[in-house]
């Protein structure tokens, strides 16, 4: 069974080689241009360690609850 801290590592180290690009003021996904009105955005690993956190503890949150729907 995965555990949550192994998740974690699974999906940093994921994200750091993801191009995905995240908006620098709201931190969502590039999904289109400007949720902020702004174009700058940034990739995972570019970005501070505590934004990082931030995305991370959504993508693991979320995980969590997909393998917790699949125990059923
Ligand atoms: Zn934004």
């Amino acid at each position: 069974m995965t555990s949550e801290t192994q998740l974690r590592q699974e999906i940093h180290q994921d994200l750091m080689r993801d191009s995905t690009e995240y908006c620098c003021y709201c931190g969502q996904q590039r999904y289109r241009l400007g949720c902020c009105g702004e174009v700058h955005f940034e990739t995972y690993a570019d970005m501070r360690q505590e934004d990082q956190q931030a995305i991370l503890d959504e993508m693991v949150a979320d995980e969590m609850e997909k393998l917790a729907k699949e125990m059923k």
